[in-house]
Parts: structure tokens; sequence; C-alpha cells
């Protein structure tokens, strides 16, 4: 019997509700987007707008950082302050949200943050799967109004669900932000990827996949080592290394959230912490509001084409996908050197700015419709919104 695909979104953890009814509301029962968009906007994304069919359906598009960034947030911190004002401005009760675990760093723990010390404690990145909707039943249980839940798509898409499909959180007003979430970790394979990405995974704090074609990691002296995607151990080229459930992900940019806030698209400048903001309803304009004079906001930027570079590896990563004959060697296949001069060249050359986004968006779907197409070809239907197809087809590959 083939493994239902989870990627412990903790909606399941709750006891307010039987986990049978849960289970009803899973993304990876139920599919991406298609019903779920139309009723959050009324419409489905547009298949004649290249762009919307990437990025969602949006109000806004810009580049911003805070004008005095959060110590101690992923980048500059506009989630964290979002929450904050929020609070302060007392349209919303609490946070349904993540801690850091007391005993790994880069590891979770849901968090229902009822005060501002909770929510600058929610700050910064956990790679890994993650139960944020498992706080969900004690804001009910706690008789909580009105709750701001961070999260990534699945989180969202789960719990959009479950508000309709049943009656639980009925009393409840809830605004959303959304983090664009992509190659994220099962808590067991973390410490074995970090140890093979880095040089001294002991002391690494941050950790990100970086428009410069490198990840870069900071540790705790504020070192920051970087490691190009190209000069990977050849281990890591295995996609046995994702939870199948992120592998079966077509929503990297978080598009049922009021406002999802990444850093894909904004500039990658020395010193600066460039952050993308996608505005997406009416409650993402409000939230937006409570922190416009603490931004500073900059246009998008960058070329839109990214074909060249898609085309050069899709052919790669559909053999992957089918499953390699040789086994994945410890080894790199490319040295640091050359990784390093190879993505020197493409920071130059390569995408930048909507051209990244662009670029790292059809890079994803295509890798997860071949892994859904070769590992789990009874998900293909159910799964791959309406915009896969078509994006494959830009690019000739078969579908
Ligand atoms: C696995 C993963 C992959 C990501 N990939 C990309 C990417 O490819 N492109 C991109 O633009 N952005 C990506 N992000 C989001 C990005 O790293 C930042 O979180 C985002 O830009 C917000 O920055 P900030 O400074 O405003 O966040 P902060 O103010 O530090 O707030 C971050 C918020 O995200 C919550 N959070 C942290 N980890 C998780 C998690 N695992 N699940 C749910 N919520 C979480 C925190 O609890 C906090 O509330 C990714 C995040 C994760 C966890
Ligand atoms: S992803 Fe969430 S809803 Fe789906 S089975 Fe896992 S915990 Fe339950
Ligand atoms: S990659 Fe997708 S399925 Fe995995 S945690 Fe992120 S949003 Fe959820």
């Amino acid at each position: 019997m083939t493994k239902t695909l989870c990627s412990s979104c903790g909606l399941c953890s709750n006891r307010e509700w039987p986990v049978d009814e849960s289970v009803q509301s899973c993304v990876f029962s139920n599919g991406w987007l298609g019903e779920r968009e139309r009723k959050l906007f009324g419409r489905e994304r547009s298949l004649d707008d290249p762009v919307e069919m990437r990025f969602g359906i949006t109000r806004e598009r810009f580049t911003a950082q805070l004008k005095r960034p959060v110590e101690g947030a992923q980048w500059s911190g506009i989630i964290t302050r979002i929450a904050a004002r929020a609070f302060e401005e007392k349209l919303i009760d609490g946070v349904v949200t993540l801690r850091r675990s007391p005993d790994n760093h880069f590891f979770s723990q849901p968090l229902l943050a009822e005060t501002l010390e909770q929510i600058d404690a929610s700050k910064g990145n956990k790679p890994v799967l993650s139960p944020v909707l498992a706080s969900l039943g004690e804001a009910r249980r706690k008789g909580l109004r009105r709750v701001l839940v961070i999260g990534a798509a699945c989180h969202l898409h789960v719990m959009r669900d479950f508000m309709e499909r049943y009656e639980y959180l009925k009393e409840m007003e809830i605004m959303t932000v959304g983090i664009p979430c992509v190659d994220n970790l099962e808590r067991s394979q973390f410490n074995r990827v970090l140890e093979r990405i880095s040089d001294s995974p002991a002391t690494a704090e941050h950790m990100e996949f970086m428009q410069d074609f490198r990840i870069h990691i900071r540790h705790r002296d504020s070192r920051i080592e970087k490691v190009p995607f190209f000069s990977l151990p050849d281990e890591l080229a295995d996609p046995g290394i994702f939870p199948p459930a992120c592998m079966a992900c077509f929503d990297y940019l978080n598009s049922l959230a009021d406002i999802t806030v990444g850093y894909l698209a904004g500039k990658l400048l020395p010193d600066q912490k460039r952050q993308w903001v996608l505005v997406r309803t009416e409650t993402g304009a409000k939230l937006l509001s409570l922190i416009e004079r603490e931004l500073d906001r900059y246009p998008e930027f960058g070329k839109w084409e990214c074909a060249k570079q898609i085309r050069s590896t899709a052919g790669q990563v559909i053999e992957t996908m089918k499953g390699r004959q040789k086994p994945y060697r410890p080894e790199r296949n490319i040295p640091l050197w050359l990784g390093h001069a190879l993505a020197g060249v493409l920071s130059v050359v390569g995408p930048k700015g909507i051209g990244f986004a662009h670029y790292s968006t059809d890079y994803h779907l295509i890798r997860h419709y071949y892994y859904v197409k070769y590992r789990r070809p009874e998900l293909l239907e159910t799964l791959v919104p309406r915009h896969g197809p078509l994006i494959l087809e830009e690019y000739g590959l078969p579908l």
C-alpha cells in the first residue's frame, strides 16, 4: 500500500475535533488551489496571464525592507512586525505560529502567541516540517475571536478548507500571513543534510537558498559561509532527502495567504535585507498598512525571461525524478571553486528579481510535476493545479 502524503501541518494533532474530520481537509487529498482559490478571490488565477499563473492573484507586489530590521528575524522581520502591530492595534487576540525548540535552533514547536514577547519569540525560520495548526484548537478552547495565522502554503490550504467544511472555527475571524516555502525537510533528515552542506554545522544559525545561486549559512560568529548549488554533494541531489509531501507541493508562493512575504525577487545587496511582498486580499492590504511607515519600498526589478536557464536543467530534472540507475555518491560532482565560478557567472548573466522568482517557481513546478508523475502517478490529476501543464507546454516538456 502506498503511504499517504502528509506535511505534518498540525491540524490532525488537535484534540478539539476528530482526526477523521481534519483529514477531510488535507491538501494532499483535495489538491492545490482550484476551488480554494476561487472561494477566496471569487475566481481562479488567469491562464492568460503568465505572471499571475506563477505568482498567483495579487493586488500589489513590491520589494521592501524594514527601516529598522528586527534583530534575529529571518530577513528584515516584516512578518514579525506585522504580527506585533496587529496585536498592538488589538486587531487580533493571538498568533498561531511557531517558536524555536529549546534543543535545536532549527526545529520548531507550535505556539499560540498571546503577548508581544511571545510574538517576538516566533521570529526566524525553522526549516523543517512544522505543525503550525496544532495551536488552532488551543485558540478555540481559550475563546480567542481574532487570530493571525502565519504559515506555509500547506497550512493555509488545509485551514481554509477546514474553516469552510466544519463549524469549529466559525466564531473566529482569521487573518493570514504566508511564507513562500520549498525544499523543506523532515527533522530526521535535517542534521544529516546540514552536516553535508556546511563546514561547521554546530555553529550554523541561519540558512537560505539565495538569489546568487548559493546557499548562505550564517554562523554564530557572524561568518557567512557560501556554498554554490552546483557543488552540493551528489547525494543531496536525491529527491528522497525531501519529504514526499514537499515534492508534491504546488503552491510555492502561498497563494491563499492574505499577504505573502518572502525574499525571492528582492535585490541581493550587501548589508541589506530586501524582501518581496505580495499583497493578495483586502485583509492583506490592511495588515500591510500597519507597518507602511516602517518600510523602505522599492519597485520590483529584473527581466521576466528565464527560458534558457529552465531549458538547460529540465532534462536532467526529469531523468532524476524517474529514478537514477547509479547510486548517489557523497562526493561533489563539481568542485567548490568551479561551482563558485558558475554561480558568479550566473549572478551576472542569469535571471534577477522577478526573472529569478519566475525561474525558481517554474523549476520547482517542473520538478514536482515529474516527481508526482513518476512516483505517485495516481495523484497527478488531483494534486496538479490547472496552470501546471500549461507551464510545461511553454517549455515543450511532455505531459
Ligand atoms: C523551509 C522554508 C523555505 C523557504 N523558502 C523560501 C524561498 O524559496 N523563497 C522565499 O522568498 N522565501 C522562502 N522562505 C521564507 C523566508 O525564509 C522568510 O521566512 C520570509 O521571507 C519572511 O522573512 P521575515 O524576516 O519577514 O520573517 P520573520 O519576521 O523572521 O518571521 C518568519 C515567520 O515564519 C514562521 N516560520 C518559520 N519557519 C516556518 C515553517 N517551517 N513553517 C511555517 N512557518 C514558519 C516563523 O515562526 C515566523 O512567524 C522559506 C521559509 C522556510 C521555512
Ligand atoms: S498534512 Fe495536515 S491535514 Fe493532512 S494528514 Fe497531515 S496533519 Fe493531517
Ligand atoms: S514545501 Fe509545501 S508541503 Fe512542504 S512544508 Fe512547504 S508549503 Fe508545506
